[in-house]
């Protein structure tokens, strides 16, 4: 079952019957903590196979790992004997997860965006980690960013007094609140197509990446930015989970497009963006990609060195 492993690394391999049939390259990796080093797969230090996603069950073990298994998994070791898990003797099914974004808000270096008084920090700004995340670093990121994005806030609110908001500031966005509180009916339920996006990002927009499949990711969310007015959206203020689907939705399209939009226009390897289509590092593209919303809720893609 293992391939091979280091002290801090788990390399699994598909247990499930018929599976290695499906897969060409058959080990993937996953890893709690540190960079998996790549066996078979020697392109990137994390990574699971693509065509390992069709595949609905992975385990992992540690059985045959030389060294303890704890210095890696570290309180999930405990949390599994309490439950009479001995990864050292037992297999634990396992899945790959979409764990961290990496790209957000632009920030500058006090963690300010473009709109005054708005600061950003953690996961949703982008633009700490470059090509990709060192792991075990996110939370780190949003501790110290986020105080700097508080200081930075604290000195920008100091002695401002708050403007005079003209009377009818923000009521596009309450009227929209207002309206759809009032109950909307359609034929698309929100978490169909909320299940929809993230299947397609999932499938095509994952980290092995070509142009066939983001460009078919692209329609899909276009298609889905256009049906989202005639969405169903049952009446009611409070609790109305349906309704907050249906702002993260329109907001998750958002980036959902602003990915695969860079991720197709990108076409070199680099970091977590692996393109299939185009295996190698292009050093004309060693800079970041910034997007903008234009006035008609289009997007505007730029680059920066
Ligand atoms: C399974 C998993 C394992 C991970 N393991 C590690 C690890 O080992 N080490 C590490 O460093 N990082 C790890 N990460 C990543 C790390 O946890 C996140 O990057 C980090 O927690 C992000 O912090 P944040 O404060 O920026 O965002 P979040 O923790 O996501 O906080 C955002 C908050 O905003 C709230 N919110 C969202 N929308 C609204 C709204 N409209 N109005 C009001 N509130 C809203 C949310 O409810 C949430 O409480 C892991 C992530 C996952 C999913």
């Amino acid at each position: 079952m293992i391939a091979s492993a280091t002290c801090r690394a788990f390399v699994v391999d598909l247990a499930s019957s018929g599976a290695h049939s499906r897969i060409p390259r058959s080990t993937f990796f996953i890893g709690i903590g540190t960079p998996i080093r790549p066996v078979e797969h020697t392109r990137t230090w994390f990574g699971f196979n693509e065509s390992a996603f069709a595949v609905s069950r992975a385990i992992v073990s540690a059985s045959r790992i030389p060294c303890a298994p704890v210095a890696a998994f570290g309180p999930v070791i405990d949390r599994l004997a309490a439950n009479n898990i001995d990864l050292t003797k037992m297999p634990v099914e396992v899945a790959p997860i979409a764990h961290y974004h990496m790209g957000g808000i632009a920030v500058d270096q006090r963690m300010a965006t473009r709109v005054p008084g708005l600061f950003a920090a953690g996961e949703a700004a982008g633009g700490a980690n470059g090509a990709n995340r060192l792991s075990g670093n996110a939370i780190p990121e949003a501790l110290v960013f986020g105080e700097q994005a508080g200081h930075a806030a604290a000195r920008y609110a100091a002695g401002r007094c708050l403007p005079d908001w003209p009377s009818r500031a923000g009521a596009a966005a309450t009227d929209q609140i207002r309206s759809l509180t009032e109950g909307r009916k359609g034929d698309i339920a929100v978490v169909e197509l909320l299940e929809g996006m993230r299947e397609v990002m999932w499938r095509d927009v994952g980290p092995f990446r070509t142009a066939a499949g983001l460009a078919r990711a692209i329609a899909r969310f276009e298609e889905m930015r256009q049906v989202l007015p005639q969405v169903a959206v049952p009446a009611g203020q409070q609790f109305n989970a349906a309704l907050a689907d249906w702002f993260e939705l329109r907001g998750s399209l958002v980036a959902a497009e602003a990915v695969a939009h860079a991720a197709a226009a990108r076409t070199e390897s680099r970091g977590a963006h692996q393109r299939d289509d185009f295996p190698d590092a292009d050093p004309s593209w060693a800079r970041s990609q910034r997007f903008a919303m234009t006035s008609d809720g289009g997007l505007m893609m730029d680059t920066l060195r």
